[in-house]
């Protein structure tokens, strides 16, 4: 099979930002300060041939999920919807499935950001787009609203170009961060994103808790996609399961209450509660604290 029939597939189940990567890595990318390589993890642990010896090509999928801004929001956009692993994880099985109807022999491995892989160095092979100085994969159609989903095959396919497209370089993302996470010469430090932070456990220092108290979300944080102009007339979803059935609002006092199994019945399908209910009280009093001063 050639890979415009693979993508005329993804294209009937509304994917349409799919992409071919290499299994090598670009020399360039390994000094990416976002390659887990530039960390000192590795080669090997980049090299997607360790999680499956005999992979030749990676199909990089883009799960956009930006449905609008709703009116009022506490949960960052990307888990107003279902949990996007189990999402990404069955769009992939659909295209593994695929694959093997064409050629019984083919062996995939779909792959939803829990892997070692780098998603966005990934995607940005794949021709999928470019990544900001937001640390964020930046793409034409949907700016930076997607999740990415990788399959691994034992087969070749051509490998796409990488993206033409750039960051502006604007620092709007800098300038609105809550944990003022960049610095001047453009390098991320993660520490302080409120992001990070609202998903870390145990209590958090004075300093952390006040980047928590400067936004109103008790989960994730968007502001630095939010004021990329990349992302100021991106596309909405084509996927359904991205805009049915969404909770931007979660009203944490409602939680304090709820047993654990409770919680897990009612939310456990939420992109937010893979940290359990602890963490969003805790955060949720945090800003309430604010709030009483
Ligand atoms: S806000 Fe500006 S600097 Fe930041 S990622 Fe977007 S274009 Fe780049
Ligand atoms: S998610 Fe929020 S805190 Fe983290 S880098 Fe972006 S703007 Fe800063």
């Amino acid at each position: 099979m050639n890979k415009e029939i693979l993508k005329d597939f993804c294209l009937s189940l509304g994917l349409d930002a799919v992409g071919i990567a290499s299994v090598d890595l670009p020399p360039e990318d390994l000094q990416s300060p976002i390659c887990p390589l530039a960390a000192g993890q590795g080669k090997s642990r980049y090299d997607p041939r360790r999680i499956m010896p005999d992979c030749r090509s990676l199909i990089v999928v883009l799960f956009p999920y930006f449905y609008g801004y709703p009116p009022e929001s506490n949960l960052a956009l990307y888990c107003h919807g279902p949990d996007y692993h189990n999402v990404i994880k069955s769009y992939l099985h659909k295209i593994g499935t695929f694959l093997r109807s064409d050629d019984a022999t083919l062996t995939y491995m779909p792959v939803a950001d829990t892997s070692p892989l780098a998603d966005r160095l990934l995607a940005r092979m794949a021709g999928l787009g470019f990544i900001g100085d937001n640390q964020c994969l930046i793409n034409e159609k949907y700016g930076s609203y997607c999740f990415i989903g990788t399959i691994l095959v034992n087969r070749f396919f051509e490998p796409d170009s990488p993206s033409a497209g750039e960051c502006l370089h604007c620092r709007a993302c800098s300038h609105s961060c809550p944990g003022r996470c960049f610095a001047l010469d453009r390098t991320y430090d993660y520490r302080l994103c409120k992001s990070y932070l609202t998903q870390k456990k145990g209590d958090l220092t004075a300093k952390e808790i006040a980047v928590i108290r400067k936004t109103a979300y008790i989960f994730g944080c968007d502001e630095c996609q939010r004021v990329c102009p990349h992302n100021a007339s991106v596309a909405v979803t084509p996927l359904p399961e991205f805009r049915e059935d969404l909770l931007p609002y979660l009203d944490a006092t409602e939680l304090e209450p709820m047993t654990n199994g409770e919680f897990k019945e009612r939310y456990g399908t939420r992109a937010f509660s893979w940290r359990g209910k602890k963490i969003l009280i805790r955060n949720a009093e945090y800003l309430r604290s604010t709030l009483k001063k």
